[in-house]
C-alpha cells in the first residue's frame, strides 16, 4: 500500500525513518504517539467546523435557530493542538521545532480569544499570529526550494537507479565501515576536492555505495554526474572526433562531484586510455571524484598499463583518497532475497 503523504513531508530528511530507529524504541513509541494524537485532534477539527458550517446554514434551509451552539474556538484550538504535535514529529531543526509548537500555540489563542473581552489583549494576539504565520510560512517556502533544487540535482545526475545511505545493510559487509561512510555522506570531502575510491568483488554493493555518496551530495546542493568508465571513454572519443573535448572537459570541471562506475581492466587502446586517464588526472584539482573498481589498489598500476598516462592519474586520485574496501562476498549470492538489480536508463 502506498505510504500517505502529507504537505509536511518535504520536511522529513531522506534517513529521517533510518533515524529514528537509531533512537530506540522509546523515541519511536513518543513519535507514534504524538502523531495519533496530531490526527485525532485534526479530526476533531474538521468535525467541529464542518458542524460550525451546518450551522450557520440551519437558519437559512430550515427557518429557525440550530438548536445547538458551538464557538469557532474549538476548531481552532484542535488545529493549534494537532499542528503543535505534528511539528515535533517532523525532523526540523530546533528553531523550526520552537517556531511550529508557537505556530501551534497561536491557532489555540486565537480560539481562546473568543472567551476573552478585553480588546488590547486579542489585538496583540491577532498581531502575533500573523507574525508567526508569516516566519513559518517563509520556512516552508525555503524548504520547498531546497527540496525542489535537490530532485532536479538527482534528475541531472543520471543515476541508473537512486538507493540511498539507509538501504544499505552494513552488516553484511563489515569491511566498510559505517561511521566513515556517514561522515562522508556529510559531503565535506566533496568542499576538501577529496576523492573516493570503492574497491570489491562484483555484487558487493560498490555501485549502491557511489550512487548514496552521489545521491547525498545532490541533496546538499552539488553537481553531480554518475557514469561507468567505458560511457565516458564512449563520450570522450565522441567529442574527441567531433573536436568538442575542451568543452566536454569544462562540462567536467563544473561539476563537484564526478561519479565514474565499473573502472576495471581497461586494456584500452592508447587514445581512450589517454582521454580517461586526463579526466582523472585534470580534474584531480577541481572535481571530486568517486570511482568503483573490482581491483585493489596495490594493482592499480599493473591493471591499468603503468607506461601511460595512467599512473600518474590513478597517483593523483589515490594521493586525496578515501579507500573503502569491500572485502565481503556478492550481495547478489542466491537465497538472498528482495534485490532490486539496477536498471540502468538513458540519461
Ligand atoms: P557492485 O557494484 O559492487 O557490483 P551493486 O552495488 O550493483 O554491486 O550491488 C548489487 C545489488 O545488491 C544492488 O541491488 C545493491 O543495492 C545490492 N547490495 C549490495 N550490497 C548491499 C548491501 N551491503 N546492502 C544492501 N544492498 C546491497
Ligand atoms: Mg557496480
Amino acid at each position: 500500500m502506498d505510504e500517505i503523504t502529507t504537505p509536511f513531508d518535504e520536511f522529513e530528511h531522506a534517513s529521517g525513518i533510518a533515524t529514528v530507529f537509531r533512537r530506540g524504541i522509546l523515541a519511536r513509541c513518543l513519535q507514534a504517539a504524538l502523531r495519533a494524537v496530531s490526527f485525532s485532534a485534526l479530526w476533531l477539527a474538521i468535525l467541529t467546523a464542518g458542524f460550525l458550517v451546518v450551522r450557520r446554514a440551519w437558519p437559512l434551509v430550515m427557518g429557525s435557530p440550530a438548536p445547538i451552539s458551538l464557538k469557532s474556538a474549538i476548531p481552532l484550538i484542535a488545529i493549534g493542538f494537532s499542528y503543535a504535535c505534528l511539528t515535533v514529529t517532523l525532523r526540523r531543526t530546533f528553531s523550526q521545532h520552537v517556531l511550529g509548537i508557537l505556530v501551534g500555540l497561536a491557532f489555540m489563542l486565537w480560539g481562546a480569544e473568543q472567551f476573552l473581552t478585553n480588546q488590547e489583549i486579542i489585538s496583540l494576539i491577532d498581531d502575533i499570529v500573523v507574525v508567526l504565520f508569516v516566519s513559518d510560512l517563509s520556512i516552508v517556502i525555503r524548504h520547498n526550494f531546497a527540496s525542489c533544487a535537490g530532485e532536479r540535482l538527482v534528475r541531472n545526475a543520471c543515476f541508473p537507479v537512486v538507493k540511498t545511505i539507509e538501504t544499505y545493510n552494513f552488516a553484511a559487509q563489515p569491511s566498510i565501515e559505517e561511521g566513515h561512510v556517514r561522515a562522508l555522506i556529510e559531503g565535506k570531502y566533496i568542499d576538501r576536492r577529496e576523492n573516493v575510491i570503492i574497491v570489491g568483488n562484483p555484487g558487493a554493493g560498490k555501485t549502491h555505495l557511489a550512487t548514496a555518496l552521489g545521491h547525498a551530495a545532490c541533496l546538499q546542493r552539488k553537481h553531480v554526474w554518475f557514469t561507468t568508465a567505458s560511457a565516458l571513454v564512449s563520450e570522450l572519443i565522441e567529442a574527441h572526433e567531433r573536436r568538442r573535448l575542451r568543452q566536454f572537459h569544462r562540462k567536467l570541471d563544473r561539476l563537484d562531484l564526478l561519479i565514474i562506475d565499473e573502472i576495471d581492466y581497461v586494456r584500452l587502446p592508447d587514445l581512450r586510455a589517454h582521454l580517461l586517464f586526463e579526466v582523472l588526472r585534470t580534474g584531480y584539482e577541481r572535481t571530486s571524484l568517486v570511482i568503483t573498481s573490482t581491483i585493489p589498489l596495490e594493482k592499480w598500476a599493473e591493471a591499468f598499463d603503468s607506461e601511460t598516462a595512467a599512473k600518474s592519474a590513478v597517483d593523483c586520485v589515490t594521493d586525496r583518497g578515501h579507500v573503502l574496501e569491500a572485502t565481503g562476498d556478492s550481495y547478489r549470492q542466491p537465497g538472498r532475497k528482495a534485490i532490486v538489480e539496477p536498471q540502468f536508463r538513458a540519461c
